[in-house]
């Protein structure tokens, strides 16, 4: 019975995200949504690259959070359009969340949108929200056995970057065993090993996102 419900929800949501990619494939916006656990360092490389990426192309974020409007707030900071959304609690975003939020983006000038999905290594990956492209981020501290514990995330991303690179000589956090078991999820995943406190990989994660815009 529960299976059923489920089934529902994702049935309903994958509407509303057919019609966002349609509408975002109209207005010739790439979207990517990004997923990771809290505390990963989602906003952080936010932060670190939008600027960058802003003086080239037009950039705009939604910001989801389950109560507060933090991060949101750090993205405002940048000059970049940002909409939160608060999800009261709710683990996920969905499809009908990220288009009520895009009716507040000017979608004529927007070139890039992404959408930082809520902390959570499970169910963000189950929500289509009308996107291009999945990215998640697995910061070092977390462990090397995320990827096999929590498949689908991974399977479903494009890239995983692999963040906090720096603190690796303080963690047991196997890279070569976490680079063969993401790729034995998913043989095309591009991975980017970064870190915000000491730049490095920064570039790498910028290309990548202007590339999708162009290739677009
Ligand atoms: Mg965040
Ligand atoms: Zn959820």
């Amino acid at each position: 019975m529960e299976i059923k419900v489920m089934k529902n929800i994702l049935g309903e949501n994958d509407k509303i995200a057919a019609e966002n990619r349609k509408m975002f494939r109209e207005k010739k916006i790439v979207v990517v949504n990004l997923m990771g656990s809290p505390g990963s360092g989602k906003t952080s490389l936010l932060e670190k690259t939008l600027s960058k990426i802003a003086e080239k192309i037009n950039v705009a974020v939604i910001e989801g959070d389950l109560f507060t409007a933090r991060d949101a707030e750090r993205i405002e900071r940048h000059k970049i359009p940002v909409v939160q959304i608060n999800t009261s609690g709710g683990c996920h975003l969905d499809a009908a969340m990220v288009r009520r939020a895009a009716e507040s983006i000017n979608l004529d000038e927007t070139d890039l949108l992404i959408v930082e999905n809520v902390g959570n290594l499970v169910c963000p990956a189950e929500f289509d929200v009308g996107e291009n492209f999945k990215a998640v981020v697995l910061s070092i501290t977390e462990g090397d056995d995320k990827p096999m514990k929590y498949p689908l995330i991974f399977k479903e991303s494009a890239i995983t970057l692999l963040n906090k690179i720096d603190l690796l000589p303080f963690t047991n956090f196997d890279v070569a065993a976490a680079r063969e078991d993401l790729t034995t999820l998913h043989p095309n995943i591009e991975i980017i090993e970064t870190s915000c406190t000491k730049n490095i990989g920064l570039d790498a994660w910028a290309d990548w996102l202007l590339k999708k815009v162009e290739v677009i």
